[in-house]
């Protein structure tokens, strides 16, 4: 049978462009690429990319509340939110413009608009029809709403990015990534900000211990933590927003964040015709070549709801250029998935915690809680704390976290060796590098605890 493209991806993200872009200059396919929204998908444009020079901006506070510290002497007006953004601005244009030129000098044919799936090969287009030899669904995830009265004078982490003033206070709900890296920019841009999390301690998943430490240091950061809380309802009033605790207390804040998890954009994709499965998250199953129960039907990234990471979409793009273009079926590994969050300070994790590889063997547990130099200096009290989870047994590095300055940074050096299976006497062997914070991963000489 003869098709239009043999490749048609839906939706311009990281995964869909990544694999379209190789499919068409590497393998000389022929590719068209559908996204009815704006190029470079969440990443580029209401996630990673502004919400890293959120971060970058916000952290110029500390830097300028230390500066008399190192002999400067910094005047300045405070932060001008509107200037930030324009900028802000400018910049995703750029890049999606670097997304749209990619595609264009690739060779792949796009199209700004819907697509879904009429069957197994072919795609309809507005009102233009498509066949391809194999379909990729690359269409990523939007924020997850609960389904409480008034949710819908919450703010989502879509929207921050388009405020067109900042706050005077805000409330954040959920204690997961989103919510704590945003927690911590309002914090650094002089928002008074309430973290409200239903569960024990923020960031269930992560390492206990470091869970307990960046809740200290965002405690002592200035940003009001407020743990085992539910909220039932926001109310518009005139002071702003009304926040109704289960227990009925309330609070007022100017704005309101829901930040409580992501769901999978598999709706209205014609998915359900071609019965295609999908989880209960709404996810599109697929097995460990991304392919869906359908044999020409594929997909990646968030709509797969697997590791929801920008580089983990890429790599599953890679896998499925090797599996379906190059004969060579290549499965992801999930095992080792270095990563950050991007608080003040920031969270690097890669491996196992501490609560995962106790289930299976007797550990070693090295960890070190210090003031690095520059903060020492400045008269703070922020401390790093690193942490090693170690298999007796062999020695086995099999967990590293830090929170940290950099911690972001020190995490993907760190995941090179634990990736390829590095022993404590491997990070012994190491000389340290002076004066840094990072050369204490390579000098705790003894067990804090066994477990
Ligand atoms: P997360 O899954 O990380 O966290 C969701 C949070 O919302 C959890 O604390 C969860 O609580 C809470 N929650 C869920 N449902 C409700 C509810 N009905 N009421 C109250 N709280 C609720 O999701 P995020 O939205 O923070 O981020 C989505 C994903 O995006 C991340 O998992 C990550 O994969 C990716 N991401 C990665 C970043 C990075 O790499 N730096 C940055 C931002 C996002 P509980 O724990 O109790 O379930």
């Amino acid at each position: 049978m003869n098709f239009d493209y043999d490749l048609f991806v839906i939706g311009g993200g990281s995964g869909g462009v990544r694999a379209a872009r190789v499919a068409a200059s590497e393998i000389g396919a022929k590719v068209a690429l559908a996204e009815e929204d704006r190029y470079g998908g969440t990443c580029v444009i209401r996630g990673c990319v502004p919400k890293k020079l959120m971060v970058y901006a916000s952290e110029f506070r500390k830097n300028l509340e230390d500066a008399s510290a190192f002999g400067w002497s910094a005047e300045h007006d405070g932060f001008n939110w509107q200037k930030f953004r324009k900028k802000l601005h400018l910049e995703l244009d750029r890049l999606e413009n670097v997304y749209r030129e990619l595609l264009r000098k690739a060779g792949v044919d796009t199209y700004d608009q819907r697509a879904k799936l009429l069957d197994s090969h072919t795609v309809l287009v507005g009102e233009k029809k498509f066949t391809a030899r194999i379909i990729l669904i690359a269409t990523g995830g939007r924020p997850f709403r609960p389904d409480i009265p008034g949710i819908e004078n919450a703010l989502v982490s879509d929207d921050i990015f388009n405020l067109k003033s900042l706050p005077k206070s805000i409330a954040i709900i959920g204690g997961g990534y989103i919510a704590c890296e945003m927690a911590s920019i309002m914090n650094g841009f002089g928002v008074d900000t309430k973290l409200i999390y239903r569960g024990d301690q923020i960031l269930r998943g992560f390492d206990k211990d470091i869970r307990d430490h960046i809740a200290e240091e965002m405690t002592k950061s200035g940003i009001s933590l407020s743990l085992n809380e539910d909220i039932t309802e926001i109310n518009a009033n005139a002071k702003g927003l009304e926040l109704i605790y289960s227990d009925r207390k309330t609070e007022n804040f100017d704005e309101i964040l829901v930040a409580t998890g992501r769901i999978p954009n598999s709706d209205d994709l014609g998915l359900e015709n071609l019965g295609i499965q999908i989880g209960s998250m709404g996810q599109i199953v697929v097995d460990d070549y991304s392919r869906s129960c359908i044999e020409s039907v594929y997909a990646i990234g968030d709509v797969t709801d697997r590791s929801n990471l920008t580089p983990i979409a890429i790599r599953e793009a890679m896998s499925f250029i090797e599996t379906v273009f190059r004969d060579a079926p290549e499965k992801l590994d999930y095992r080792f998935i270095p990563t950050a969050v991007f608080t003040a300070p920031e969270i690097g994790t890669v491996g196992l915690t501490e609560e995962e590889a106790s289930q299976f063997a007797p550990l070693e547990i090295y960890t070190t809680k210090f003031k690095s130099m520059r903060d020492g200096f400045a008269g703070r009290q922020d401390r790093v704390f690193m942490k090693l989870v170690v298999e007796e047994r062999n020695q086995k590095v099999l967990g590293c976290h830090f929170v940290s300055p950099f911690a972001g940074e020190l995490v993907q050096l760190a995941a090179i060796a634990v990736t390829m299976g590095a022993t404590k006497l491997d990070f012994d062997k190491t000389i340290a590098v002076h004066p840094t914070i990072a050369e204490e991963l390579v000098t705790m000489r003894k067990p804090t605890r066994r477990a």
